[in-house]
């Protein structure tokens, strides 16, 4: 007999594992199915963990070589890159087997295999060993995540040609690195091999950096990290790339016809990820694609199914663990009978470079495009007294607000701790508040926040330390 439950969740990335432990807060009897070899999906295992362990370490290891320009003397630093990884892996581990725990812990019955659909309420997991147990399920939630994409006819060996998964398990440090795409994954990945001693390039189609981005946040970051040696090759065209046992060499065009060949020993190519359906047998029960292959949803996460819903990377907008997690988790209220909600206007999103850079909501760009009065705030990091004390003093922050009502429409950081100080805007997004709401909270001294204050402040042009 097929075991049944109320709710099945394919896919254990923090989309999949957070909404099964919601569904099963609430009551429902739920499995949650991984193909991996442990839960926590691209995220945890290939994503934004091992990438933010490995930007710490380096960072560590680079701090560390700098210290006795600070008057502090520790002899010659060496790099162990293998137990560095280690380290890597080990934080991997720990979570990956946390989340393992947590399921548990809700009585999540956790099916290791590919799980795919049989009927609308069957579903058929394959462990390793191709052995099928079927289950029963009422309603069932896609969240598969997605894939790294090559370029047309390129195919990832990871030795020489490397996705981000390949980008974060080198063995050796490579004397050259050429990264294709100036995003966030691959100049957070170019800035750990920079760190650590690779001669690092970055080849963008684009004029810009981190498309999308506030255009003087992206202009501000690419300055920054030419100042740390990363170079930057812009309106280039990648049309081969060649490769032999050791090496490889990417010929370019660039905007004026000029063609290039970058020899190098490894290349990142981080163009982009594409949505993971194909193992999920979805022309069995006619779940609906959008035309990037992503599964159509309504604004309740539904598909053109009636119990099935999508969430996460596989679903349209930012590709953020976040995102996936608080769509989880509203998609599970929403099965249980509650009103699940995700506001897409207030979605942080972070690179955890040196200095981080963060954002959230409108851009100025934006904001012109939809001719919208708004006043800008800002201040400088230079002017800050945390900042100046520990002698990092790099960016600002920039905060935009209505030029009638003065709500806060979006915020834009790049400094130290951006990632956490963004949250704070966040909050004040989500209450509605105004720049003078933030402006007039007590903020602690000598702190890096008073900045954001500070650029409140700012926005009616009466900032103290400016
Ligand atoms: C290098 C890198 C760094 C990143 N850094 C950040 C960051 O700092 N912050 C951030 O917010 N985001 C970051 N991301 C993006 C983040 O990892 C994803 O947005 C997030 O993991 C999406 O969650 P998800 O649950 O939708 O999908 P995933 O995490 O991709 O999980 C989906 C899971 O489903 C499994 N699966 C697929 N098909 C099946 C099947 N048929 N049966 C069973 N299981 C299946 C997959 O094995 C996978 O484990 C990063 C990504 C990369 C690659």
């Amino acid at each position: 007999m097929s075991e049944k439950f109320q709710a099945v969740v394919i896919g254990g990335g923090p989309g999949g594992y957070v909404c099964a432990i919601r569904l099963a807060q609430l009551g429902l009897k739920t499995a949650c199915i991984e193909s991996r070899e442990s839960l926590g999906g691209t995220c945890l295992n290939v994503g934004c963990i091992p990438s933010k362990s490995l930007l710490n370490l380096s960072e560590e290891f680079h701090k560390v070589q700098n210290l006795s320009k600070k008057g502090i003397e520790i002899g010659e630093v060496k790099l162990n890159l293998s137990k560095m990884m280690k380290t890597k892996d080990k934080a991997v581990t720990v979570l990956t087997k946390g989340v393992e725990f947590l399921l548990k812990k809700n009585k999540v019955s956790y099916f290791k295999g590919v799980g795919s659909f049989k009927s609308k309420n069957e579903i058929s997991i394959k462990d390793s060993n191709n052995k099928e147990t079927t289950i029963i399920t009422e309603k069932t939630i896609i969240a598969t995540g997605s894939v790294p994409v090559s370029l047309p006819g390129i195919e990832f060996d990871e030795k020489i040609i490397l996705s981000s998964t390949g980008a974060l398990k080198i063995e050796q440090v490579p004397k050259k690195m050429v990264v294709v795409g100036g995003g966030y994954i691959g100049l957070e990945m170019g800035s750990v091999w920079s760190r650590l001693g690779a001669e690092v390039h970055v080849i963008e189609f684009l004029e810009n950096i981190t498309p999308g981005m506030d255009m003087e946040i992206s202009k501000e970051f690419m300055k920054i990290l030419k100042r740390q040696g990363i170079k930057f090759h812009m309106q280039h065209k990648v049309q081969t790339i060649k490769k032999n046992a050791s090496e490889a060499v990417v010929s370019t065009i660039d905007k004026d016809g000029n063609k290039n060949d970058f020899n190098c020993n490894v290349v990142l190519i981080s163009v982009g990820r594409k949505p993971n359906t194909e193992s999920l047998n979805l022309n069995a029960v006619g779940v609906e694609l959008d035309e990037k292959k992503r599964v159509k949803t309504d604004k309740n996460f539904k598909t053109n199914q009636d119990n099935i819903f999508a969430i996460g990377d596989v679903i349209t907008g930012p590709m953020l663990a976040h995102k996936a997690e608080d769509e989880g988790i509203a998609v599970a209220e929403n099965i249980a009978g509650q009103s699940g909600h995700v506001n897409y206007d207030t979605i942080p999103g972070v690179i955890y470079t040196t200095p981080e850079v963060a954002t959230i909501g409108k851009t100025e760009e934006q904001l012109k495009e939809m001719k919208t009065d708004y006043k800008i705030g800002k201040f400088s990091f230079m002017a800050n007294s945390r900042a100046k004390a520990i002698d990092d003093t790099e960016g600002f922050v920039k905060i935009l607000a209505d030029a009638k009502t003065d709500k806060v429409l979006g915020a834009h950081l790049i400094g130290p701790h951006a990632g956490e100080l963004i949250a704070e805007i966040g909050i004040a997004m989500e209450f509605g508040a105004s720049s003078e709401d933030i402006a007039r909270t007590c903020h602690a001294h000598p702190t890096f926040s008073e900045a954001v204050k500070e650029a409140a402040l700012s926005v009616d042009k009466r900032a103290i330390h400016s």
